[in-house]
């Protein structure tokens, strides 16, 4: 119960308006960092609320990432997936087991080249091959 109490505050924060439906799905996410797609979401998330259709699911999640509670991530061309964490940090794909990592990275330190008084408005820093736990089953 605590916990709902906190992820209905939140949604308030940003101003989104805490339905069941939107408290369900936000606490999904931000319970399973595997930064889900919207598939993965609605097929959990229906077992477990029967009214629930796919597109709440898909309208839910846009309204968080206009409200910025949430954002989404292009691994994939064809797959978008949802991150809940705010901070930045970039996205390691393991092409063996499919598992996306988080990563940290200093934004001050990156140093670019022949985007001097570029504004950016969104930065995905995509990494992808093998992971430590894949890679040591060789
Ligand atoms: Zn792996
Ligand atoms: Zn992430």
């Amino acid at each position: 119960m605590q916990l709902i109490q906190n992820i209905s505050d939140e949604l308030i924060l940003y101003g989104i308006k805490p339905s069941y439906h939107r408290i369900k799905i936000y606490e999904y996410i931000v319970n399973n960092n595997i930064h889900p797609t919207v598939d993965t979401i609605f097929k959990t998330l229906s077992n477990e609320i029967p009214t629930l259709s796919k597109t709440t699911v898909y309208n839910t999640l846009k309204l968080f990432e206009e409200q910025k509670l949430i954002k989404s991530v292009n691994i994939e061309e064809n797959e978008i997936r949802y991150d809940a964490r705010k901070n930045i940090h970039g996205h390691f794909k393991c092409e063996r087991c499919g598992k996306i990592y988080d990563f940290d990275y200093n934004y001050n330190d990156l140093k670019y080249k022949g985007l001097e008084h570029f504004i950016f408005n969104k930065t995905d820093i995509m990494i992808k091959g093998i992971c430590k736990l894949c890679a040591s089953e060789n």
